[in-house]
């Protein structure tokens, strides 16, 4: 008999790949959504690039219990994909960490109530790098400092991903409810759906010359289709129960992801401008632009991450950084979204 996933947050960016995946490798998928007027327009984004026969959906809020028994029933794995990513973070920060941490908590007790095999949780390298001053290298050993000065996503992702660890750490010893964590940087590639995440956010305004030029920041990058990769090998690999792993390639400044785009979609009208922009110019645009204000601290700061343990637990073998980033700009182009 096909094993049962879950994958909640069935409309994300990252979930769609997830999903696509899991059904190419003859899984029975079962996806959360908070909207069910998307299964329709979702199903049919999927078909186009995989058979969805054995898709279905159920409705389920993080910020609700209603659903996430039903989503579970005779479910083997579960994705936990879910939870807030916003382009401009809210003021109030309790609006992204409560349906961050209260959402993976239902999820996980419905899991463990339904007999789950293994939850993998898909957090963020933003719950490792956040807080720690001037360090700029970072393993899995790390966690995110949370201070006055932490980000509302940041926080979130810390505190989410704190909790599942302490839910699974209070299960009774016989309970054998596994949890796994994936930590992606900021995650480029092909979208499924239109409606991309917020890390595309960068290659889509830089393709739409909604921005001027280059601003003196940069990123690691780690590609949807191989973090899609790591969520499947972090399911089935019996080393992986109990770790959390950085899924993470390279970094790169922002004037060269407008390089690799000037050298490919730039050739075919898609021309980006690579006009290096001045530090003070960014920092006074900051006082108005709430999007500009949360990056204003990263100018010029460079951090690394090291994927060693995926690469050894998972054999896991991302692509090149320039593939992700013109396959962004390629698919935003394809879908009509540029
Ligand atoms: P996304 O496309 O915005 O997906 C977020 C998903 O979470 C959507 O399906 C959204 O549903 C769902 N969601 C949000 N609030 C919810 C709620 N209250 N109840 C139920 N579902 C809710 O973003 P993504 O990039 O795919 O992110 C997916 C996961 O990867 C997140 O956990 C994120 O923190 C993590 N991550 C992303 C990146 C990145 O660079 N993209 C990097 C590291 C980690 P709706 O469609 O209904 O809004």
């Amino acid at each position: 008999m096909r094993e049962t996933v879950t994958v909640t947050g069935a409309s994300g960016y990252i979930a769609l790949h997830v999903i696509a995946l899991l059904l190419d490798e003859g899984y029975e998928v079962r996806g959360t959504l908070r909207d069910m007027a998307r299964v329709e327009p979702l199903r049919a984004a999927l078909a186009r690039h995989t058979e969805v026969s054995n898709l279905s959906f159920v409705a389920a809020d993080l910020t609700s219990d209603a659903g996430w028994d039903a989503a579970m029933t005779d479910c083997q794995y579960v994705m936990h994909v879910a939870s807030p990513v916003p382009i401009v973070e809210p003021k109030n920060h309790e609006e992204l960490i409560a349906p961050a941490r209260d959402g993976t908590l239902r999820v996980l007790a419905a899991a463990s109530r339904a007999g789950v095999r293994r939850v993998v949780m898909t957090s963020s390298n933003a719950a490792i790098n956040s807080g720690h001053g001037g360090k700029s290298s970072f393993t899995e050993a790390d966690w995110s400092i949370l201070g006055d000065g932490t980000g509302a996503y940041a926080s979130s992702k810390t505190i989410a991903e704190r909790a599942a660890w302490d839910f699974v750490a209070g299960l009774p010893v016989d309970h054998g409810m596994e949890l796994v964590a994936i930590n992606p940087c900021v995650v480029l590639g092909p979208l499924i759906d239109p409606d991309g995440s917020a890390s595309i956010e960068l290659i889509r305004k830089l393709v739409a010359r909604e921005v001027p030029g280059c601003p003196n920041l940069g990123f690691t990058i780690v590609d949807v289709r191989d973090v899609a990769a790591a969520h499947l090998a972090a399911m089935t690999s019996p080393q992986a129960a109990g770790n959390r792993y950085l899924c993470t390639t390279e970094f790169r400044w922002v004037a060269e992801i407008a390089q690799a785009l000037n050298q490919t979609v730039g050739q075919r009208g898609y021309r980006v401008s690579t006009r290096r922009l001045p530090d003070w110019l960014l920092r006074c645009v900051a006082l108005f632009d709430p999007a500009v204000r949360r990056m204003a601290p990263r100018l010029g700061e460079r951090q690394e991450f090291d994927n060693s343990a995926i690469r050894r637990d998972l054999n896991w073998q991302p692509r090149k950084v320039e593939d992700s980033i013109v396959d962004t700009a390629e698919s935003l182009i394809e879908l009509g979204v540029v």
